[in-house]
């Protein structure tokens, strides 16, 4: 049989692919188990054909030999496949049976070689050609047989070739040689046909191996992932029902499999928008990605995303299969980010990104007749209270300020915190100016009611500045900007009220703008300068001091008020370094006076945080070497207010200098009494408000005689404000008022007008820092003349 191999393998052409020797054992004998019933039969009817043609040429025991012989080969061949259908797969077995299967077609190629040999010498030349065409389908069906077995299809196609050749060669015929020729030739192409199906054969296993090793493979690393992924594989057939769901899947999905089964996939998930398009995917069989999903888990909310694409299905039609995981804890804390974004932590109130998102579409939804109102709000006094009971207490007010202010609004409308103590409301139902001038007023006076802070009752007030829409803008930016306006016209107006926005005030906050600016340069530019106005006793109408007073010699708009700048200065911060420079060159102006008189200076609450404080005084004394008892610092209610403990701390430090401090501007604030205990003033002065209405107010009269019965008890002098007129002071002096200040004696004035005073040297006001030395203006160059 070897050398048989050997022989045919001159003819192969293409070599075969390696292949596995089971996988080959197995394929061929499936294939020759498949054909032996057709090759059987072939073999039968071929028999029975030339049994009943030769009958009478040839004796019966030649013929039942034959027949004898045949029967016996396909009982052989009959019993090998029977065995290998019938014994479990064994390798050895396997190609024990082959190599039998190889014998069998050599016999069987002998029997039939033998048996057409003898025939045809005894038969008709008709007949020679019908066994011919015998042996010819005998050989063709033989290729395909055993194609699968390259030496059992050679070893028969050679063999009965072979004999029919002899058979041919041997038979007197007229074309016997031609035909024995042609034959070796068919032998030839046979055999080559049989090698060039082989390797095809083998090719295909080949094939059919690798795949079923990358499914074994796929398989194998598909079950890895869904035992011990974190996703899990789904399909649906073209109904959009789950099929075969995994174990993963019903645990994911906290269902049993058999649920699962045939269940459309859409039923899973919360209604919402993403679930339409699942089910879109799902219809067109489209292939998707990450598709983020909501469904409830034993009433929990998850979140699965799920990516698919169309595969054919097995049984026919379209399936969509993909994956799936749980991405609950990354949709959380995009959820998370989102309410960050648009929330406020401590309040639970929207903030401002989302205050100015609905706003926008409020104005975007408003109908044309509808009248919408924008509020802002500002605690009056929130940063006292967080200083004074502390931040716990500030967060806790806000929180019951936020409810209180949700409270208020209709169903429609928006509270949102805009940061610190700020807050806006929006009103989104049909307003008119009546409506949101009530709802401001209930707002005002429901946080003007005392607040319950874990025992201490916290006043914190608001001041309301308010934009209607359409009047005062369809736009977020204009409305806010208007609104801020508003709210800022009602801070300056006294706080605890409301303001509608009005157009003047773009052009008031405008003129603000440009002073802070100017101011600025102003400083540089050296256009500041000192007034000073006499502190007289009442006892003997003698000066005692002045009061220096701050006035911005503008280029253009000449003389400037301190009112209408200082204020500006303590919003921006400019108030400390302007401060510092009122304090040296005031410092240094009463130093040079020929009488030691006293010099007062107005200390903003600004000034009083600023660190340097305490060394530009001690520097501004040591430098001028004025006394620090003609010093006297005014401050104001304020500066107790605020900040209180720090403060206080200053006030003590600066007083242990030897300064005097007076509470100035009384009777306008809280005018508290716990502020003259808080602190041991040298000096109280009356706001000119009680002194400008003494000739007709009698109440006026008796807060002054309180004041002054008050101070004198407990040592403290008191100056009047603003006394214009001699009746006014002569009620004073009754009421036991020690000092006046008015222009009853003289207004504010410049240092060089101070001629009782003869200053040693010529008062020359240094500029503020950043020094930068500009020439002096027309006027200051003037001034400086005269002096
Ligand atoms: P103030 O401290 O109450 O100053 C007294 C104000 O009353 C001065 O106004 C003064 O000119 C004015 N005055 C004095 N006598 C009379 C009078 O008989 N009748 C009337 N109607 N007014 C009189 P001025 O100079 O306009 O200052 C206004 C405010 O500006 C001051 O009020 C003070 O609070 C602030 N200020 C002035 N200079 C400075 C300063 O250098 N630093 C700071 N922080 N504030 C200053
Ligand atoms: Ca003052
Ligand atoms: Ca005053």
């Amino acid at each position: 049989m070897r050398i048989i191999s050997k022989i045919l393998s001159i003819f192969r052409g293409r070599t075969q692919p390696a292949l596995r020797e089971s996988a080959l054992l197995r394929e061929q004998l499936d294939m020759h188990a498949g054909n032996i019933g057709v090759s059987l039969s072939g073999n039968i009817l071929s028999a029975l054909t030339i049994g009943i043609l030769m009958r009478n040429n040839v004796s019966l025991t030649t013929l039942f030999a034959l027949l004898f012989a045949l029967v016996s080969i396909s009982a052989m061949r009959l019993v090998t496949i029977w065995r290998y259908r019938h014994t479990s797969f064994d390798e050895a077995l396997a190609r024990r049976l082959r190599r039998d299967i190889a014998w069998q077609a050599l016999f069987n190629a002998t029997v039939w070689g033998v048996g057409l040999m003898l025939l045809m010498r005894h038969a008709a030349p008709g007949e020679v050609v019908l066994m011919g065409m015998i042996a010819s389908g005998l050989l063709g069906a033989s290729a395909v047989t055993y194609g699968t077995m390259p030496a059992a299809a050679h070893s028969f196609t050679l063999t009965l070739s072979l004999f029919m050749i002899g058979a041919f060669t041997l038979a007197d015929l007229p074309f016997s040689n031609t035909t024995s020729a042609l034959l070796v030739c068919y032998m030839f192409v046979l055999m080559r046909t049989i090698d060039h199906g082989y390797t095809m054969f083998c090719v295909r296993l080949a094939r059919e191996c690798e795949l079923d090793d990358t499914a074994n493979t796929v398989k194998l690393l598909l079950n890895d992932f869904e035992q011990q992924g974190s996703d899990w594989l789904w399909e649906v057939n073209e109904a959009g029902l789950i099929v075969a769901p995994s174990v993963r899947f019903a645990e994911a999905a906290c269902r049993p499999v058999e649920m699962l089964e045939r269940c459309p996939l859409i039923t899973l998930f919360n209604q919402c928008p993403e679930v339409a398009i699942l089910h879109d995917h799902i219809r067109h069989f489209r292939s998707f990605r990450d598709l983020a999903l909501p469904l409830t888990i034993d009433g929990e909310l998850h979140w699965w995303s799920l990516s698919g694409r169309p595969v054919d299905s097995p049984v026919g039609g379209m399936r969509l299969r993909g994956v799936a995981s749980d991405v609950s804890a990354a949709k959380n804390a995009e959820v998370k980010v989102a309410y960050m974004a648009h929330y406020d932590g401590l309040t639970e109130l929207p903030n401002r990104v989302m205050f100015n998102e609905m706003l926008n579409h409020a104005i975007n939804r408003r109908r044309k007749t509808a009248q919408l109102a924008v509020l802002s709000l500002d605690l009056d006094h929130f940063k006292s209270i967080n200083d004074t009971l502390g931040h716990p207490a500030g967060d806790e007010l806000l929180k019951i300020v936020s409810r209180k202010l949700e409270a208020c609004i209709g169903k429609y409308d928006l509270v949102a915190r805009l940061g610190g103590d700020e807050f806006a409301v929006l009103l989104t139902e049909g307003q008119t100016i009546e409506s949101v001038t009530v709802l401001a007023t209930r707002i005002i006076e429901m946080l003007g009611q005392p607040i319950d802070l874990g025992g201490n009752h916290a006043l914190c007030g608001t001041s309301i500045g308010i934009a209607v829409i359409p009047d005062d803008g369809e736009s977020v930016d204009e409305l806010m900007k208007k609104v801020d306006l508003a709210l800022y016209a009602s801070k300056a107006n006294g706080r605890n009220r409301f303001c509608f926005y009005e157009p003047g005030m773009d052009l008031a906050a405008q003129a603000r703008r440009e002073i802070e600016l100017d101011l600025r340069a102003a400083m540089v530019r050296n256009e500041l300068e000192l007034h000073y106005q006499p502190l007289v006793m009442v006892e003997n109408q003698k000066t005692v001091g002045y009061e220096a007073l701050i006035r911005w010699n503008h280029p253009v708009k000449g003389l400037i008020m301190p009112d209408d700048f200082v204020p500006i200065a303590e919003e921006t911060g400019l108030i400390v370094q302007l401060g510092e420079w009122v304090i040296r060159n005031a410092i240094a102006e009463a130093a040079r006076w020929s009488e030691p008189l006293g010099i007062s200076v107005n200390l903003s609450p600004a000034q009083m945080k600023s660190a340097g404080l305490i060394s530009t005084i001690m520097n501004a004394l040591s430098a001028s070497g004025l006394a620090a008892e003609r010093l006297e610092l005014e401050i104001t209610e304020t500066v107790l207010m605020r900040e209180s403990a720090a403060n206080l701390a200053t006030l003590h430090r600066l007083r242990a200098l030897g300064v005097r401090i007076a509470l100035d501007d009384f009777g306008t604030g809280y005018s508290s009494l716990n502020y003259l205990r808080s602190f041991p003033f040298d000096k109280i002065k009356i706001d000119r408000c009680f002194v400008r209405d003494l000739d007709q107010r009698e109440d006026c009269q008796a807060i002054i005689r309180a004041i002054t019965g008050l101070a004198n008890s407990l040592g403290i002098i008191t100056t009047a404000e603003g006394v214009e007129s001699k009746e006014q002071f002569e009620k004073l002096r009754l009421d036991g008022c020690t000092q006046v200040q008015g222009f009853l004696y003289s207004k504010a004035v410049p240092a060089c007008e101070l001629t009782n005073l003869r200053p040693a040297t010529p008062a020359i006001t240094a500029p503020v820092a950043p020094q930068v030395l500009l020439p002096p203006t027309d006027k200051q160059q003037r001034v400086r003349k005269r002096a």
